[in-house]
């Protein structure tokens, strides 16, 4: 069995920082390595589960999302890139596997509970949204992926595909792959934090977010915004660089790791000001950020072939599914006229 890679994203929103170092930058690596056979669903339906009020904003995104794909570096040519509503496979298998996974269970999944109370949402929770974790273990499983590379909020679905391919192979025969979620090897990629404070993820529902097509202002804006030491008044007060954000993306974002401990041990001692780090962190970012930004620019000149990428890639993870359904309705005795 080769390997096989597949990740994805919701498109609630455009892509920032978090996914680039949680996500982005392994899968691009895999992909370039030319070892893995690799799939990234945009994940439509799911993010209709906390959207399904605002299609447009869903429908918008799928393109915007398949343009930061593409400023990364996701190539087409060796990654099929799928928009999952176009999948049908994906939501019968959705279906079975519900039978395998109880309600029990579902609302014990940490990942859920959390969105769950951050969402709040007004008329009660949707039961898309609760079963999602299944609807994710059929976008995992119709390609047989072994990999799947992750930010560390992720960890509760993957065990939850895990154990229902466990279940499913268990009572039907072995048909589907358990997989493995590749998470970031520095800890703070795993979880960035957004530019609010160290306690809360960046996501896009939270309005947090540095996303990539992000220009130089709206950077500039956003990390003068950052949350940093509140003790820090005056230049000349010592600070603290744990907790503090700005130091956070230094750890993750310059290379020059030296570099970052002087200016901890000048930060902690008092005399460097809150907008001469940002101003540094400002710099190492934009560094990364400038190159994403003009290939993003360059492929949104011609929409019509971001939106053919995205049927091809469809046309042909369709026909991947459609090979591991007939496996799945063959084990589960329902293939009844062959
Ligand atoms: P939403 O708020 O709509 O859920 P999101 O920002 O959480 O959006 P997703 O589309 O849910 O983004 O996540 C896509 C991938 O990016 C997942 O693998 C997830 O673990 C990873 N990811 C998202 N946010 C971060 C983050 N702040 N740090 C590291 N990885 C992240
Ligand atoms: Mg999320």
């Amino acid at each position: 069995m080769g390997n096989v890679l597949l990740t994805g994203d919701r498109p609630s929103g455009q892509l920032h920082l978090g996914h680039y170092v949680g996500s982005l930058k392994n899968r691009v690596q895999l992909q370039d390595s030319g070892e893995y056979e690799c799939f990234v669903l945009i994940a439509d339906v799911q993010a209709l589960t906390d959207n399904f009020e605002a299609p447009q904003h869903v429908r918008d995104n799928v393109y915007e999302v398949a343009l930061d794909y593409l400023a990364v570096g996701i190539d087409p040519a060796r990654t099929t890139v799928s928009i999952q509503s176009l999948m049908p496979a994906l939501s019968e298998l959705t279906v079975y596997y519900l039978n395998l996974v109880t309600l029990a269970r579902l609302e014990r999944n940490p990942t859920v509970k959390a969105e769950i109370a951050q969402k709040a949402f007004k008329g009660g929770v949707p039961a898309g949204f609760v079963c999602y974790p299944v609807s994710q273990a059929a976008d995992i499983t119709f390609c047989k992926a072994n990999v799947v590379p992750v930010g560390i909020d992720q960890l509760p679905m993957i065990e939850q595909t895990r154990e229902v391919v466990r279940s499913f192979n268990g009572i039907y025969g072995e048909v589907l792959v358990e997989p493995e979620a590749l998470i970031p090897a520095d800890e703070k990629s795993q979880r960035l934090p957004g530019i609010t404070g160290n306690d809360t993820k960046m996501s896009k529902s939270l309005g947090n977010g540095i996303y990539l097509a992000d220009d130089r202002d709206t950077l500039w804006a956003k990390v003068r915004q950052m949350y940093t030491d509140p003790g820090h008044l005056r230049v000349s007060d010592p600070g603290s660089v744990e907790g503090n954000t700005v130091f956070t993306y230094l750890d993750v974002f310059d290379t020059d790791a030296a570099q970052v401990d002087g200016l901890k041990e000048h930060y902690r001692r008092g005399g460097l000001g809150d907008v001469k780090v940002k101003e540094h962190l400002f710099e190492v970012l934009d560094v990364e950020l400038a190159p994403i930004r003009e290939r993003r620019a360059e492929f949104a000149k011609d929409k019509a072939a971001v939106l053919t990428m995205l049927r091809e890639g469809t046309d042909r993870a369709n026909e991947v599914a459609a090979a591991t359904l007939r496996e799945v309705r063959a084990a589960m005795r329902i293939d009844y006229f062959g």
